[in-house]
């Protein structure tokens, strides 16, 4: 597979890599499937996390013996040095591995965050110590707010950018990638896919793949869906007219009010997984009769209705969603699909 640089780590990836969310819902069999068919694909980058239950650990596992072959990214959540020091202790050992290629401040999506995990006897103090022992050897940073995101590429003290873009989340193409080249940072888009909102894949791909330095790491479950995407990059990558003009009619279709599903808006105080709720007219048009009744559909419908209307989630959202709103709209288009059937 073609190789694109990685910003200033120099590294060069395959221009696609592997995201590890998804294989946390894998048997460890799948799992390690799953990541040895993308190494046999060409997929030299694997992104993991010490957030993503049993993922380090399945990757581990499937990389064992062919550590040379790929470059390990994984991440922490943690915001104290000894988070941080465990945290890393942690990855090494799950990874059955010596040294991580990138490790990255996982979700610094505020300011004050940044200003935390920067202070001199800090987080960023553990992974320097790391990067002279040689137990890392990058650091980066994933973000989901965009001014955060921009100050962080100011620091100049990370060589990567993990942010959300897709042709519907499209914002990093105006400002942010544009700071990043400049800074020699490289760019990681997650959600190449929406978190599954964008059903044309191939669609998806030609848009990111109009921005050469931009390198997409879809979350992966299924050989199918590594399949799928890898046999699009035969193809010629520029987007016609009528797919310029079919993400122009999807864009519109879906305007500014759908959700990014970067659960910024959490914690609800009274516990709604919000991004799944906003998720579901996704979920409900595929559904047969049986689904609308019963099962976790109709226990996820429920849950709006603990809503205390404390407006907090707004307030965190950083694409500023009516989420009152659009919940009521989605449990009122469920109650719609129900009466169908009644
Ligand atoms: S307004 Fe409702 S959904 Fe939002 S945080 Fe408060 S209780 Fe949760
Ligand atoms: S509602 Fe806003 S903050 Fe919450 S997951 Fe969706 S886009 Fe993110």
């Amino acid at each position: 597979m073609e190789k694109i640089r990685l910003g200033k780590t120099n590294l060069m990836v395959s221009k696609l890599g592997f995201g590890g969310i998804p294989i946390q819902r894998d048997s460890e069999d799948e799992a390690v499937t799953v990541v040895k068919r993308c190494m046999e694909l060409g997929i030299n980058y694997i992104d993991t996390a010490n957030a993503y239950t049993t993922s380090e650990e399945h990757i581990g596992k499937a990389i064992s013996g062919q550590r040379d072959a790929v470059i390990l990214a994984t991440k922490s959540r943690g915001r104290t040095r000894e988070e941080l020091e465990s945290h890393l202790q942690l990855s090494l050992k799950r990874l059955q591995v010596d040294f991580i290629d990138l490790y990255q401040f996982h979700n610094v999506s505020d300011l004050n965050t940044l200003d935390v995990i920067l202070d001199p006897k800090g987080p960023m103090a553990v992974l320097e110590n790391a990067k002279k022992q040689g137990k890392i050897k990058h650091i980066g940073i994933t973000s989901h707010q965009i001014d955060t995101a921009k100050e962080a590429i100011k620091t100049d003290r990370f060589e990567t950018l993990m942010f959300a873009f897709n042709f519907i989340a499209c914002e990093p193409a105006t400002e942010l990638l544009p700071l990043a080249r400049e800074h020699d940072v490289g760019f990681i888009a997650m959600k190449p896919l929406a978190g599954g909102r964008l059903e044309n894949v191939k669609l998806a791909f030609k848009y990111l793949y109009q921005f050469p330095d931009v390198f997409p790491i879809p979350g992966i479950q299924k050989v199918q869906e590594i399949e799928e995407i890898v046999s699009l990059l035969d193809e010629p990558l520029a987007l016609n007219e009528a797919e310029q003009n079919e993400i122009q009619h999807l864009r519109q279709e879906l305007g500014n009010r759908f959700c990014r599903n970067c659960d910024y808006c959490q914690p609800c105080t009274a516990e709604i997984p919000i991004s799944m709720v906003l998720f579901a007219p996704n979920i409900i048009k595929d559904v047969k009769r049986e689904g609308l009744f019963g099962g976790m559909l109709a226990e996820l419908m429920e849950k709006p209705s603990a809503c205390t209307d404390c407006g907090e989630c707004e307030e965190r959202c950083p694409y500023k969603l009516p989420i009152r709103e659009l919940m009521s709209e989605v449990v009122n288009l469920y109650e719609a699909e129900k009466r169908k059937y009644q």
